[in-house]
């Protein structure tokens, strides 16, 4: 793949290979593309063997941390006597990031397919859905696709197996992003307040009910089933040594074409604008985000960078979950970095003091910024208490809420010193769509 590469040959459509067609979540769609293949192949297969060749094909996480899924599942431990479970992260909620709901509403048979694969690997006999709350329609189509797939056995008594049943249990949240970090997702599964909890132990010593568990994302899991049809090689030959296979870009803010693009890994943005129609008409990329608010921006400089873990992290960034929000040249960096971190602040679940405190005082010198009534030392102080957040904080959450303001001041120190020195934005808010 190089940049001179025509479009078509970009795109590698597997995952969203038969989306657009209506009646696309059935099972009969997915069987008429080779669907429940892959697990007729993984059950030939000995666990520890299905295991190693999820390995050796090199998937890593897509949920945003690129942790290599075979190996996570190479954590549970064996002949431990205790009960296994998978639970699927499908809490998707980080800003710009909206994969995981279109895949699930689409095509949710490659998930039950792939969660059924890791269940035989992991030789676990209850796995879970833990989905936004907020998308009901996504809700009713799940609980149809598990009735499918139980009413044919993929699902149920046996369905690993002689003497081997498998439950499959979809949960639905009720709308904090902090249960999409993995172990507040375990608590609030357990029927408590999503908190994060210590780590290590990590879930796959003890998870769920204190019982070793995997937890992946929906695209991960998703992209189990074609790699055990098509096998490890096909897989590799997309992407890159490092960071193999295709994957899903979302494309957002001020773009001609925003939509889901699937693409082999180490794609750039300039050649995801260019087959998809570009910036919107007459006006010019200014900054933008790999995987969504809580991974560093990019500028028009990093257009060439590849778009993969390596290539991202190269450039001062990480990849996340390829939610490439795009923002235009009538955008006011101060106005977004404000908005992302009135979301942290309101989303921090209050358990340690730098993210709780840290995002609360942000957000109030960042609208002070923005309103024109701050001194160049405010500058400096958002700057610190970023600091303060980062890396010091319990989870995660932390370090996401600190990231555009390290690489706002990075890129557009003088931007804020504009809004403070002229008493004010400078820009026209009726300008930009995204932010109105
Ligand atoms: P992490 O790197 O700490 O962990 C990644 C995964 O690997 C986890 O499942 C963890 O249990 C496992 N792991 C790591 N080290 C391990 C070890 N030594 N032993 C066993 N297992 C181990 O990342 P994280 O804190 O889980 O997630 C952060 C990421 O989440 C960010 O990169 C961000 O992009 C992403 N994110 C995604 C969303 C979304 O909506 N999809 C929302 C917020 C954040
Ligand atoms: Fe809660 Fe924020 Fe601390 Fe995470 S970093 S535990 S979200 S207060």
């Amino acid at each position: 793949m190089n940049a001179t590469d025509s479009p078509a040959k970009l795109l590698t459509p597997v995952l969203s290979t038969f989306w657009d067609q209506p009646d696309a979540w059935t099972l009969e769609t997915y069987r008429r593309h080779d669907g429940y293949e892959g697990l007729r192949t993984a059950l030939a297969m000995d666990p520890d063997d299905v295991i190693a060749y999820v390995k050796e094909a090199g998937l890593r996480g897509r949920g945003g941390a690129g942790f290599p899924t075979g190996m996570k599942w190479q954590f549970i431990p064996q002949g431990d006597g205790k009960p296994h479970y998978l639970v699927v992260n499908a809490d998707e909620s980080e800003p710009g990031t909206c994969k995981d709901i279109p895949l699930l509403f689409a095509n949710p048979h490659s998930l039950i397919e792939g969660m059924v694969i890791a269940c035989h690997a992991i030789r676990s006999s209850h796995a879970f859905i833990y989905l936004r709350g907020e998308v009901v329609p996504v809700l009713r189509r799940l609980h149809e696709a598990v009735r499918e797939a139980y009413a044919a056995g993929y699902l149920g008594k046996d369905a690993l197996g002689p003497g081997k049943d498998l439950e499959l249990t979809v949960h639905a949240g009720a709308g904090a992003y902090i249960c999409g970090e993995e172990t507040a997702l375990l608590d609030s599964l357990e029927g408590r307040r999503g908190q994060p909890r210590l780590r290590p132990p990590f879930p796959a010593v003890a998870g769920l009910y204190a019982c070793p568990t995997v937890v992946n994302n929906v695209e991960s899991i998703a992209s189990v089933p074609s790699l055990m049809h098509k096998g490890k090689d096909w897989f590799r030959s997309m992407g890159s040594e490092k960071s193999p296979g295709f994957t899903l870009y979302s494309l957002s803010g001020h773009v001609a074409g925003p939509g889901q693009y699937e693409a082999p890994l180490g794609v750039t943005l300039r050649q995801l604008l260019d087959m998809s129609g570009g910036m919107r008409k007459g006006h010019r990329l200014k900054f933008w985000t790999p995987g969504g608010s809580s991974t560093p921006m990019l500028t028009e400089e990093h257009l060439d960078v590849p778009l993969d873990y390596e290539g991202v992290g190269a450039a001062g960034s990480m990849l996340g979950t390829k939610a490439l929000q795009c923002f235009d040249e009538t955008t006011c960096v101060v106005r977004a970095v404000t908005r992302w971190t009135e979301f942290y602040a309101h989303e921090s679940c209050g358990k340690c003091t730098p993210c709780r405190e840290g995002t609360y005082w942000l957000v109030q010198l960042l609208r002070d910024i923005e309103a024109g009534k701050a001194t160049l030392a405010d500058i400096d102080k958002i700057d610190d208490i970023a600091d303060t957040i980062n890396g010091k904080s319990f989870c995660a959450l932390g370090d996401g809420a600190a990231a555009p303001i390290f690489s706002s001041l990075k890129h557009f120190r003088e931007e804020y010193e504009q809004h403070v020195n002229g008493r004010g934005c400078p820009f026209d808010p009726a300008a930009s769509t995204v932010w109105a």
